[in-house]
C-alpha cells in the first residue's frame, strides 16, 4: 500500500478527498487525514461563529468514510520534505509516500506591538469560539473595534451589529474608502450600509500599538472593550518554516503540477499555494481538482499533463448581516438582498454536497 497524507481537512484537503472517495482512489492507496479538529470547519462562516449568530454545529461538517481513510487529530508542527515524515507537537510522526498540505493560514500582525496578545482572531475555529465568548459576554453599550476593513473584517462588523445593536463598532480601515479592492460602486454601498447601521468606520487609519482595551490609531489611544483582528493573513506557521521557495505573501512557489520543486510528491493546496489570485475557498477547491488530475495520472506510471488551464473562479459573495449582500459574480457587481440569498444558497448547497 501506498500512502498518500492530507495535511488538513480545509476546503482544499476536503475536495482532494470528495474527488478521490468513493471510487477513483486506486486499490493499492490508503489515505492519512491529519487535522486537529474532528471535523471540517466551514471558515468562511467564522464571522458569524463570532458574532453569535449562528450555532458552533452549523459550521462543522463531518469526514468522509471510506475503508481506505483513516484519520490522524493532532497538531502538526513540522514537515521534513527529504525523510518523507510528518511531525506532530505530541512527539508523535506519520511517515508518507505522498504529502498534500493544506494548512490554511494565520492572523498577520505587521510587527504591530502587541496585536498578537491583545486582540481575538477569527482565522481558526477555536479562536473564533473565543471571539464569541467575549463578544457575547461584553455588557451593555461597551466599545468593538474590528481592525481591517477587507471581507472578514466587513462581515464581523455588520453581522455583529445585527447580533448586538447596543454595542458601538468601530471598523478601523486602512483605505480612504472601505474593501478598496473591490469596484468603487461596491464600497460605496458597503459604506452607506454601515453608515446607515451605525457602524463608525475609521478610514485611512493606521494601527501603531495595541495593549489591553486601547487601540492607538495613528499613535492616538482610542479605548476598546474587545478588539478583533482582520487586518491580514499569511500562510500557516510549518509552511513558513519550510526551507523552500515562497513569494512575496509568503505562499510556496509551486511546478505547474502545484508539486513543490524538486519534490513530486510533496503538493501544496489552498492558502499556503503560491497562486495567480488572492486566497479564497474557491481557489482552493479549483486547484485541488487539478491536484487529483496529477495523482490519479502519477499513481498509473503515466505523465500528468503539463499546462492546467486557469482556474476559474465565479467570484466573491459577502454579506452585511442577514439581509443584505454584496459581491461580484463573474465580474458583475451585486447588491443587496439578491447577493445576500445567493451567499445563502451557496453555503446551503456546499453543506449538502459535503456533509
Ligand atoms: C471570516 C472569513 C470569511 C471568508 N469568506 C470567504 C468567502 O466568502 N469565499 C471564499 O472563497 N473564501 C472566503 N474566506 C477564505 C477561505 O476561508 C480560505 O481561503 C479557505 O478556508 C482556504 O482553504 P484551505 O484548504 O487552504 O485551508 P482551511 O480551510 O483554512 O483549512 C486548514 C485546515 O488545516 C487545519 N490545521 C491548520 N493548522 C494545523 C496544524 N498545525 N495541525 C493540524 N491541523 C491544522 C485546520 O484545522 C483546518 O481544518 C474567508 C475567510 C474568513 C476568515
Amino acid at each position: 500500500m501506498k500512502k498518500l497524507v492530507v495535511l488538513g481537512a480545509g476546503y482544499g484537503g476536503m475536495r482532494v478527498l470528495h474527488r478521490l472517495l468513493p471510487n477513483q482512489l486506486p486499490s493499492d492507496i490508503e489515505i492519512v487525514l491529519v487535522d486537529r479538529a474532528p471535523y471540517h470547519s466551514l471558515k468562511t462562516e467564522f464571522y458569524a461563529l463570532a458574532a453569535g449568530t449562528i450555532s458552533d454545529h452549523h459550521v462543522r461538517v463531518t469526514f468522509p468514510e471510506h475503508e481506505r481513510l483513516s484519520v490522524k487529530y493532532g497538531e502538526v508542527s513540522k514537515v521534513e520534505m527529504d525523510e518523507k515524515v510528518v511531525h506532530f507537537e505530541d512527539g508523535s510522526t506519520l511517515s508518507f509516500d505522498d504529502l498534500i498540505i493544506g494548512l490554511g493560514c494565520e492572523d498577520k500582525y505587521h510587527d504591530i506591538p502587541g496585536a498578537e496578545e491583545y486582540t481575538y482572531s477569527i482565522q481558526t475555529i477555536n479562536k473564533s469560539r473565543k471571539a464569541y465568548q467575549a463578544l457575547n459576554d461584553l455588557p451593555a453599550n461597551k466599545v468593538v473595534a474590528i481592525v481591517g476593513g477587507g471581507l472578514s473584517g466587513v462581515e464581523i462588523a455588520s453581522e455583529l451589529r445585527e447580533s448586538r445593536p447596543d454595542l458601538t463598532i468601530k471598523l478601523f480601515d486602512r483605505g480612504n474608502i472601505i474593501l478598496s479592492s473591490f469596484p468603487e460602486r461596491l464600497s460605496k454601498y458597503v459604506q452607506n450600509w454601515f453608515e446607515t447601521h451605525g457602524v463608525e468606520v475609521v478610514n485611512g487609519s493606521n494601527i501603531t500599538r495595541v495593549e489591553e482595551n486601547t487601540l492607538y490609531n495613528h499613535d492616538e489611544p482610542v479605548h476598546c472593550d474587545v478588539i478583533v483582528w482582520t487586518a491580514g493573513i499569511q500562510p500557516n506557521k510549518v509552511v513558513r518554516e519550510l526551507d523552500v521557495e515562497k513569494d512575496g505573501q509568503g505562499r510556496v512557489v509551486l511546478t505547474k503540477q502545484h508539486n513543490i520543486p524538486g519534490h513530486e510528491n510533496i503538493y501544496v493546496v489552498g492558502d499556503c499555494a503560491s497562486l495567480p489570485h488572492a486566497p479564497s475557498a474557491q481557489l482552493a477547491e479549483g486547484q485541488a481538482e487539478q491536484i487529483v488530475q496529477v495523482l490519479l495520472k502519477r499513481w498509473n506510471g503515466e505523465a500528468p499533463p503539463e499546462e492546467f488551464p486557469a482556474i476559474k473562479l465565479k467570484g466573491v459573495l459577502g454579506s452585511l448581516g442577514r439581509k443584505h449582500g454584496f459581491g461580484l459574480v463573474n465580474e458583475r457587481p451585486l447588491t443587496g438582498r439578491v447577493a445576500r440569498l445567493l451567499k445563502s444558497g451557496i453555503l446551503w448547497m456546499y453543506k449538502y454536497h459535503n456533509g
